[in-house]
């Protein structure tokens, strides 16, 4: 899973360090990247010197075994129109796993420092603050601080006898099968939005709540926290079409294969354990 980096650790405690040649400048454009076209790899402090870029644009996001990455909030046109711009998805996909997790968290933290340039209390410039990882309101009379923000969403895997709950997406264009969730709502616990999403998607009941995992998700901004849940009562789905388009029931050996092979997503990590039958009570075939 994207979390998994070994002996890596990363970290977003604030720091002000002087960039370094082999530091990375994580770019990035609304939930787009910036890549080098000739190499198609994310830039350096190297790269961002040799494309002319300047030292006072740089805002320190995190740091992974001493290496920072830093990003830029203002990208000089001269600068963006040198560089190749990807979807984010394709950084699912880059190496080392160390890297993918910083760059996946550089446009968490870049979207939301993206999202705080005002302020809200009364609307006049924020800017990254001098002590703290946090956005600051540059009117004296306000300085209202605010902090990166992480929503907490749910993932369920609903289990009845030898069989799984998959959904498919009504909102994406080709969806892949996935399990039940969505964010948890002001005032619940986590065990409340696991009932309520799974009534609210498919109307079916479950009992027997087991938590089996968490990760952050920075392409949506998201902790995702996975929970296991059986059946209670009718297994007959209700629909609700304009999250799903399609929910079912699937033996380990019904289920549609994997599109990765190592998944990156808890979602996907807990169908392929399912699948495996690895789970408590699952028999092996
Ligand atoms: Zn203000």
């Amino acid at each position: 899973m994207i979390q998994e980096i070994g002996q890596h650790m990363l970290s977003t405690e604030f720091a002000k360090p002087k960039p370094k040649a082999t530091d990375f400048v994580l770019l990035f454009e609304h939930t787009d990247v910036f890549l080098l076209p000739e190499t198609g790899t994310l830039p350096t402090y190297r790269d961002w010197c040799a494309l002319g870029g300047l030292d006072e644009l740089l805002v320190h996001m995190l740091e992974v075994d001493g290496i920072q990455f830093f990003t830029v909030l203002d990208l000089p046109e001269d600068i963006r129109s040198q560089l190749k711009k990807d979807v984010s998805r394709c950084l699912r996909t880059a190496q080392p796993r160390w890297l993918r997790l910083a760059a996946v968290t550089g446009l968490h933290l870049y979207q939301w420092f993206q999202t705080h340039r005002f302020c809200g209390v009364c609307g006049a410039p924020m800017r990254p603050d001098a002590k703290e990882l946090a956005m600051r309101c540059t009117n004296e009379d306000c300085h209202s601080v605010t902090y990166p923000t992480v929503c907490p969403a749910v993932i369920v895997g609903v289990r009845n006898g030898d069989r799984i709950l998959l959904t498919r997406s009504s909102v994406y264009k080709n969806p892949v099968y996935a399990l039940v969730s969505g964010y948890m709502s002001v005032g619940e616990t986590m065990e409340e939005t696991v009932h309520r999403e799974v009534l609210e998607e498919t109307g079916l009941k479950i009992k027997n709540l087991q938590y089996y995992g968490n990760q952050p998700w920075g392409f949506s901004g998201a902790q995702m926290i996975g929970y296991w849940a059986e059946l209670d009562g009718s297994d007959k789905i209700t629909l609700q079409e304009d999250e799903l388009k399609e929910a079912g029931w699937f033996t380990p050996d019904e289920i549609p294969p994997a599109y990765e092979e190592d998944p990156l997503d808890l979602t996907h990590y807990m169908i392929e354990q399912f699948r495996a039958r690895r789970l408590p009570g699952q028999m092996q075939a």
